[in-house]
């Protein structure tokens, strides 16, 4: 979508937001597919409020874009413009044992700055690509350890109210790949409370974690990670590799030879052949195990 209403146009320089037109998705995604489409850099969190207002009333649709690693985006061109937020400096504040971090941040980077200043629980999360606030939105989560087991409060535009507010941790709730915020809910710094634990430790922690993932995951190919949740108690990556789906293609969509929960971009996949492939796994699956495998990569497909 190209953004053409004049009024929106004049005001974005005032608003301190950057339109970077014809933003393509297949660059901005870890899986490497998705069409065009006019994006919104934002640059004030303070912003938002009057953005979201304008796009509104011009009957524009938005989406909201992090790092993109846990998306599949429709081909061609796209019916919605891209929201992201600009990295902010400082990205990370501490604070005794709490860290304040703007939800742009790599979450990657903040395990590891957090870690040199002794602060740890985190090493499970190391190899999670994306930023902060995606993590949030997911829940994301590794090797026991899950983000919002230390969130202590969290910045956000709720987009009900057309409002900034900050919610506390017990007016949130983290479930496996899932949270309570509102889907249109847009993260914008969190406050976690991290445990001490000296910098060597927490070293050891984060290496053992990238070890683990280096020899399961196919971490040179382009994925969205795993792209079903797992059953409870089960593992979903089990259950495929069990019907023998590993190396099984649509197109260029491939299960993974490495990690059977992993669909890879092996070249030049398009959003068609990843939905196709997502589409007879689950029905294998739920052919012989009767499970309905749900997804974890979110759709932007409509
Ligand atoms: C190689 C690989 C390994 C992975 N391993 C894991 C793993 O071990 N555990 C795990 O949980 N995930 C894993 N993932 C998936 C992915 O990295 C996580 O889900 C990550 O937290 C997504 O963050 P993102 O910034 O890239 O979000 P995006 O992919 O950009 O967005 C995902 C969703 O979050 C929303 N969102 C993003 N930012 C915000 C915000 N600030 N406010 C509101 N909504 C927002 C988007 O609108 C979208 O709905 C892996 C992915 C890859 C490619």
């Amino acid at each position: 979508m190209k953004l053409s209403e004049p009024r929106i146009l004049a005001a974005l320089p005032e608003l301190g937001v950057e339109r970077i037109g014809g933003a393509s998705l297949a660059e901005r995604t870890s899986l490497g597919i998705g069409g065009a489409t006019d994006l919104l850099l934002i640059r004030r969190h303070s912003a938002l409020p009057d953005l979201i207002a304008l796009l509104r009333g011009a009957g524009v649709a938005y989406k909201f874009l992090g790092g993109g690693t846990n998306l599949l985006v429709r081909d061609g061109e796209l019916p919605w413009v891209i929201l992201q937020l600009a990295r902010q400096e400082p990205e990370i504040r501490l604070e005794g044992n709490s860290a304040h971090v703007g939800a742009a941040a790599d979450l990657g980077r903040t395990v590891t700055f957090c870690a040199k200043h002794d602060l740890g629980g985190m090493e499970g999360l190391i190899g999670v690509p994306g930023t902060v606030g995606g993590a949030l939105r997911m829940n994301a989560g590794a090797y026991g350890t899950q983000i919002g087991s230390y969130v202590r409060q969290v910045e956000l535009f709720r987009a009900a109210g057309v409002r900034i507010e900050t919610l506390r941790e017990n007016e949130i709730s983290f479930e496996y790949r899932h949270t309570s915020f509102a889907p249109d809910d847009i993260m914008l710094a969190v406050k976690l409370e991290l445990p001490s634990k000296p910098y060597r430790e927490i070293l050891q922690g984060i290496r053992i974690c990238n070890e683990k993932r280096r020899s399961s995951q196919p971490l040179n190919q382009k994925s969205a990670g795993c792209i079903f949740k797992n059953p409870p108690g089960g593992s979903a990556g089990r259950m495929i590799d069990e019907l023998g789906l590993k190396g099984f293609s649509v197109g260029d969509a491939r299960v993974s030879d490495r990690h059977a929960n992993f669909f890879v971009n092996a070249g030049h996949a398009t959003c068609a052949d990843m939905l196709s492939l997502i589409a007879q796994v689950r029905d294998r699956v739920h052919a012989t195990y009767g499970f309905q495998l749900e997804n974890e990569v979110i759709l932007w497909t409509q």
